[in-house]
């Protein structure tokens, strides 16, 4: 049975491989469609789609944004959206000033904490793409502060650590509005990132539904078992679609494979079809 990947970084947002090349890694994984899903920017999507024709993988204009629901940062995904659509590039060049904003002033914290690197490290080490805390994580490693990604974020740059700085964000009920607007499919990003299940899981995803959700990202890269299946019977009982994908990053995830997750994950081509579907046209 064909797979697809439905969330995917490149270089265009903290990924660390350009679309081409993320499309041909999907090619030699047997990736039928796939979606780049870059944070708060479309500008990887035409050459993604043109890399996608000479290998023959259907590329499905993607996104992932930066929200805020109840105080905790909510990634919302956004499939089959019109990607030329003026209003929407206007609300992300927004979302992207705000985000420029905010990495020095991690930046700063980091000195602050008696970590010396400057501004000009995090931006060579971006490689001239939009610039994430994946990054900066990254020069903590090449300056031997952490070991790795995981521990540069719990130890400084999670929410609520000592370099972590508050992003202006919008609601996400205003980032599936966003996601509507443009004519997509507004589906919730990794559930388990949300700390939230059961009672309170469900609770959440009904109000987002009111707002506009579509869907819920039941398979996912890093996702147990018990998770996935807790996030299926959900997406049955509030009557939304399903979508899965790898959250491929790259270097700053190297366990993640593209259209494989951790080697386990499969995502059906099945899923495709009724997503299309609720897409306006
Ligand atoms: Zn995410
Ligand atoms: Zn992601």
């Amino acid at each position: 049975m064909p797979r697809i990947d439905l969330h995917l970084h490149t270089t265009y947002s903290d990924g660390s491989h350009f679309p081409a090349e993320v499309i041909q890694f999907a090619h030699e994984a047997g990736v039928t469609a796939l979606a780049i899903t870059d944070h708060d920017i479309v500008k990887g999507i035409p050459e993604a789609m043109e890399a996608g024709a000479t290998v023959g993988i259907e590329i499905i204009p993607g996104i992932e944004l930066s929200s805020r629901f109840d105080g905790r940062e909510t990634h919302i995904l956004g499939y089959f959206f019109d990607w030329q659509d003026p209003t929407l590039h206007t609300r992300l060049t927004h979302q992207q000033a705000s985000r420029h904003e905010r990495n020095p002033r991690i930046v700063e914290k980091l000195n602050h904490l008696g970590l010396e690197l400057s501004y000009e490290d995090v931006t060579a080490k971006a490689g001239g793409g939009s610039i994430g805390r994946p990054h900066i994580a990254g020069v903590l490693v090449d300056k031997g502060y952490v070991n790795s990604t995981k521990e540069a974020f719990d130890r400084y740059l999670a929410e609520g650590g000592p370099a972590y700085v508050l992003r202006e964000l919008p609601d996400s009920r205003e980032a599936i509005a966003w996601i509507r607007e443009a004519g997509g499919v507004p589906v919730l990003a990794h559930p388990h990132w949300t700390r939230r299940k059961g009672q309170e899981l469900e609770v959440m995803c009904s109000t987002l539904k009111e707002a506009g959700l579509m869907g819920i990202e039941v398979f996912y890269g890093t996702h147990t078992k018990r998770q996935t299946s807790e996030y299926l019977e959900l997406a049955r009982k509030l009557d939304l679609l399903m979508t899965g994908g790898s959250d491929f990053h790259g270097a700053a995830k190297p366990d993640i494979q593209v259209g494989r997750g951790r080697g386990d994950l499969k995502v059906t081509d099945k899923l495709l079809e009724p997503l299309r579907k609720a897409a306006r046209h």
